[in-house]
């Protein structure tokens, strides 16, 4: 008797964890991951040229940071940080990666997708991806493995590189879609692919035309906001994880002809019209499917705003991506980095509220593992830091004292610790840098200026007896005019020291 009474507890209790109704406290998580949004780019940010009323609805109900920085000003290393919240200099990461490069996560590491997957989630990752494909390199005509499905995620559909890179094609799970096996890709021949502008690289990859035809890049908004809808609805009843990776707003600028000419800042503004209605289509099918007030939306960008040859049309209209910040993305400048970022939870986030927490992408591991209350083991999210406090309250104290930064340039790598930002050389670090002069990837006009003034540069150019490093009291001048470095030796000199030991650490994770 005894014994059919514990089986049957141990029933119950089995049953129990395995309904789904076990899991109905856990939250569903959606990270929207736009490309190149600077921090002036959404009216909710300061934006006037633009309109964005579901990402400023999102503030409204949310809460919108102020202080929130990718711990990288590229796209593929900027990635890196966010799923496996290590630094991607940890990997020597520091460029996008191409169309030749294979997976630079090492599927054994243990990302954000993992840590929901232990959870019981539903993982998804849409869009862009940029983190490679393969081991040593990717093999388009074959099987895309490892790649996301080997990182925790369930479903992958996107973009593999970016719009303006070879190849111009989907990938579902491991394959390209719709590669006939009779018209393979050949490497160094060029695609004949509806791109409308900017179409780069020097490796490309021609062949495949069924592939090609069903890659349009002005429809790639709307498909991937139709592929995220999709698998929302058809997933809804287990706890959702969805990594929604746009390419809004990177150039090239090719918004659904129905966005075309809707904003004051040419096809830049219009872009990010796009990738507005893109998180509306979220937030109206959370709506619909009545999973709204149970579901955590992360609103945030990959780096700051570029200042391209459609970012420099915006400009001329009086567009300023970063706001009144100094630089543009790849600089260690405020503008490379200092992003948008809003947390949605309703009845769990308190609403209209703004934080000025320091606050990072590479912290989204730890804070989702606090969310589903997992302890990561030593190795996993090693420079991530729970942010779920500053999400949900206000905690007194930060709950960073500092952050380390990536600029496209090694010699950049620079950190924040309180009001205080150290960079260990001249200029941003980036493309935006006077002493490049122009744009390394051709046709553009030369990029002689930051998009503020700046004590250390005159017409464009460093000046002669410019400091050879750089600091600034950000709690004083956000906006990086006055280099203090001369005056303030010692706090230029433990920063540092400072950022030394953490880059010969394992981690910087409490
Ligand atoms: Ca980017």
């Amino acid at each position: 008797m005894k014994s059919s009474i514990r089986a049957f507890q141990l029933w119950a209790i089995l049953l129990f964890i395995l309904s789904p109704s076990a899991f109905s406290a856990q939250p569903n998580v959606i990270v929207i991951f736009a490309d190149d949004l600077g921090y002036g780019d959404t009216s909710c940010y300061g934006a006037t040229k633009v309109r964005t009323p579901h990402i400023d609805q999102l503030a409204r109900e949310g809460r919108r940071f102020t202080d929130a920085h990718t711990a990288s000003a590229v796209c593929t290393p900027s990635r890196y940080c966010l799923l496996t919240g290590e630094y991607a200099f940890r990997g020597d990461h520091w460029s996008p990666v191409f169309l030749k490069v294979g997976l630079i996560v090492d599927p054994q590491q243990t990302t954000v997708a993992d840590v929901m997957k232990r959870s019981g989630y539903a993982t998804a990752c849409i869009g862009k991806w940029h983190l490679g494909f393969g081991s040593g390199a990717p093999d388009w005509n074959g099987e895309l493995k490892p790649g996301p499905l080997e990182l925790g995620f369930d479903y992958y559909f996107g973009m593999p590189v970016v719009n303006s890179h070879p190849p111009f094609v989907y990938v579902e799970n491991h394959r390209v879609v719709g590669l006939d096996p009779n018209d393979p890709f050949a490497y160094d021949t060029v695609a004949e692919t509806p791109i409308h502008e900017e179409k780069m690289g020097i490796d490309q990859i021609g062949g495949a035309k069924a592939a090609h035809a069903l890659y349009d890049d002005t429809y790639v908004g709307t498909t991937l906001a139709n592929k995220a809808v999709t698998w929302i609805k058809e997933n809804k009843n287990d706890p959702l994880f969805l990594y929604f990776a746009t390419t809004n707003i990177h150039h090239p600028f090719t918004p659904h002809p129905r966005f075309q000419g809707t904003s004051e800042a040419g096809r830049y503004g219009d872009f990010i019209h796009e990738l507005d209605w893109i998180v509306g289509e979220v937030t109206r099918t959370l709506d619909e499917e009545g999973i709204a007030d149970n579901t955590l939306i992360l609103f945030t960008s990959d780096n700051g705003g570029m200042i391209n040859l459609g970012g420099q049309d915006a400009w001329r209209l009086g567009h300023k991506q970063n706001g009144e910040l100094l630089g543009f993305k790849f600089d260690a400048w405020e503008g490379g980095h200092r992003v948008p970022f809003i947390a949605r939870w309703p009845g769990k986030i308190p609403a209209g509220t703004v934080s000025d927490q320091l606050i990072s992408n590479v912290d989204l591991i730890a804070t989702l593992a606090a969310l589903t209350e997992q302890d990561l083991q030593e190795e996993e999210g090693s420079d991530s830091f729970n942010i779920l406090p500053a999400l949900t309250g206000d905690p007194e104290k930060p709950i960073r004292d500092h952050l380390a930064f990536a600029a496209q340039r090694r010699t950049h790598l620079s950190l924040r610790e309180g009001d205080w930002m150290y960079i260990p050389a001249q200029g941003g670090g980036g493309f935006s840098n006077p002493n490049v002069g122009t744009h390394p990837f051709g046709g553009y006009p030369a990029l002689h200026f930051a998009g503020q003034v700046n004590s250390d540069m005159e017409n464009g150019k460093i000046k002669p007896d410019a400091p050879k490093a750089q600091l600034y009291n950000l709690r004083e001048d956000l906006h990086q005019t006055k280099n203090v470095i001369q005056e303030n030796p010692e706090i230029a000199l433990a920063m540092s020291e400072r950022l030394s030991k953490i880059v010969s650490s394992k981690g910087t994770r409490p």
